[in-house]
């Protein structure tokens, strides 16, 4: 049986940082995944994702969104690759929204740049965006988009480079602990390790079903739009926009970059099986969305380019989940991001991996575990 010292099942954006940061300290890895990353059967793929800083969903977050960005410079560096365009980002809604309450809380309470715009004067600066005069945003300059696909290309890229030994096409079917460690089976083979880490994004259930994780998968759908007015949405005009359009109802859209006006709703969906769930766009899905670009982005309501289907994996709080198993502390879990994972995936790929080796922790990350879980 083939012996490392940490087995990854899932090299999705978590795993595939998870395999580079443990290269990069020396530790012999062995990563698995059912597919060849990047694909487009996960959570992971649509060409863009945004990163921004005065985050909305809780202070917390922002000292490792400071870091995440940190890392996917050095990442731009070590790689030569264009993994991050700055644009600048809008949180807009009402005053007292969650997503403008939010980010100002945590513009304050971590002294980040930031204006609080009317709606009017968005619609001026940014003519790309319909607010309504009820309606305020919270501007970020750092805001931007990251390239998942590119990212975790560059993450697994020099995980391998590093020596890290990374199976794709080969499924993990089942793993069970033994006294010194982990055994884990796929399609090809066994293999055995001292630690064993589940970063398998939506299929996560499936490999720990002794656990009843109280997650839901999400079907989400990404459309690219043509806009009516194409300067309007260049990113030196248009940055990044995230509504809170009606109480709990969220959309978020980017400039076009050369592929359309990329839009999509936050949550929403319907509730999903990651292996039979509906790819197919529905007329349906298109139509709910193009109600929302009619109200408040009109000039991007021109014909659709493209859409493809997504995966979320939601914890009940929307806060992610890293912890480790209760019944076996040799196994790291951590994956199910709400829909807003990818931009921490490189700070989240360095704290699996100090987790691992008993590194140093300097991020809080109360929120992400001890969660009410029982082994059956
Ligand atoms: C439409 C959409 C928009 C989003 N927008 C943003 C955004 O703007 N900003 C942001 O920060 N986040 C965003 N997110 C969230 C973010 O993309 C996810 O949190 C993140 O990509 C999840 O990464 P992951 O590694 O958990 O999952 P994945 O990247 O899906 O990786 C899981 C991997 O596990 C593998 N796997 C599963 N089961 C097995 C098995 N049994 N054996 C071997 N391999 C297995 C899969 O093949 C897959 O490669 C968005 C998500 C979606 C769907």
């Amino acid at each position: 049986m083939a012996e490392c010292e940490v087995i990854i099942v899932g090299l999705g954006a978590m795993g595939s940082a998870c395999a580079y940061h443990l290269a990069r300290r020396g530790i012999r890895v062995l990563g698995l995944d059912r597919f060849a990353p990047p694909h487009a059967f996960g959570s992971s793929h649509g060409r863009t994702r945004i990163i921004r800083e005065a985050y909305f969903e809780h202070p917390l977050y922002v000292p490792l969104v400071r870091r995440a960005y940190g890392l996917w410079t050095e990442l731009e560096k070590l790689t030569g690759r264009s993994l991050f365009r700055q644009t600048g980002g809008l949180m807009i809604g009402k005053p007292d929204s969650v997503v403008v309450a939010g980010a100002v809380r945590s513009a304050q309470e971590h002294s980040l740049p930031h204006e609080v715009l009317p709606g009017a004067e968005v619609r001026y600066r940014f003519p790309a965006l319909h607010p309504t005069d009820d309606m305020v945003a919270v501007w970020e300059p750092r805001a931007g988009i990251l390239f998942p696909e590119i990212c975790l290309e560059a993450h697994l890229t020099l995980a391998r480079n590093l020596g890290a030994e990374l199976h794709t096409e080969e499924p993990v079917l089942s793993w069970e602990g033994n006294g010194d460690g982990v055994r884990v089976t796929t399609s090809k083979g066994a293999y055995h390790a001292g630690q064993l880490v589940l970063t398998a994004g939506s299929w996560i259930q499936s490999l720990v079903t002794d656990l009843k994780l109280p997650l839901v998968v999400e079907r989400q759908v990404q459309f690219w739009f043509e806009p009516k007015r194409p300067l309007e949405f260049q990113p030196e005009r248009c940055p990044i926009h995230i509504w809170e359009h009606e109480p709990g109802r969220f959309f978020y859209g980017f400039p076009d970059l050369g592929e359309g006006v990329k839009v999509a709703c936050h949550h929403e969906g319907e509730i999903a099986n990651p292996d039979s769930i509906n790819r197919e766009v529905r007329p349906e899905d298109i139509e709910a969305m193009r109600a929302v670009v009619r109200q408040f982005l009109p000039d991007a309501d021109g014909p659709l380019r493209s859409a493809v289907v997504c995966m979320y994996t939601d914890t009940p709080d929307g806060h992610f989940f890293i912890d480790r198993h209760p019944a076996h502390p040799r196994v790291l879990i951590a994956s199910p991001c709400s829909g807003h994972g990818f931009k921490f995936s490189s700070v989240i790929g360095d704290v699996l991996a100090s987790l691992l080796t008993g590194g140093p922790m300097q991020f809080d990350l109360s929120l992400f575990k001890d969660r009410p879980l029982k082994a059956t």
